[in-house]
């Protein structure tokens, strides 16, 4: 059983209009593109960076009409930090230990998400304003 349930900043979610002229911006300053890949489960293709050892993901919709998602979020909010992520080593530890906090995660609790990693949701309105995303890294 792991110490805690969250074991460190896993990357830092920006809802972008445009992944080329995103990613370009961070290549600018010295990113090195790690990937992409479509997500089509949350509706989104993704570019991993990582940047002065953080690593960013930028999210671009698939469908900027889509009624939820990013693509709702970049027209109620437009584009910017869209989630937190946090490295979990036992996901569903984590989601136990919030359960008992009462805080439930949004969307069904755990799925499949980037980079073959399951993953879940916490409402900003449980975390005081900002999506949080809960990723398992297997230590
Ligand atoms: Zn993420």
């Amino acid at each position: 059983m792991a110490d805690r349930p969250v074991a460190g900043l896993a990357h830092i979610g920006v809802a972008v209009r445009d992944l080329a002229a995103a990613e370009g911006a961070y290549a600018a300053l010295g990113a090195q593109l790690l990937g992409r890949e479509d997500v089509p489960s949350e509706g989104v293709r993704v570019s991993f960076l990582t940047l002065g050892g953080v690593r960013i993901e930028l999210l671009e919709p698939l469908d900027p009409d889509a009624p939820a998602g990013v693509a709702r979020f970049l027209r109620e909010r437009g584009a910017g930090v869209h989630h937190l992520a946090f490295a979990a080593e036992d996901l569903e530890e984590a989601l136990a230990s919030l359960g008992a906090a009462g805080i439930a995660p949004g969307g069904g609790g755990a799925r499949p998400g980037a980079e073959g990693r399951t993953v879940a949701f916490l409402h900003p309105k449980d975390t005081g304003g900002v999506l949080l995303e809960l990723c398992e890294v297997k230590p």
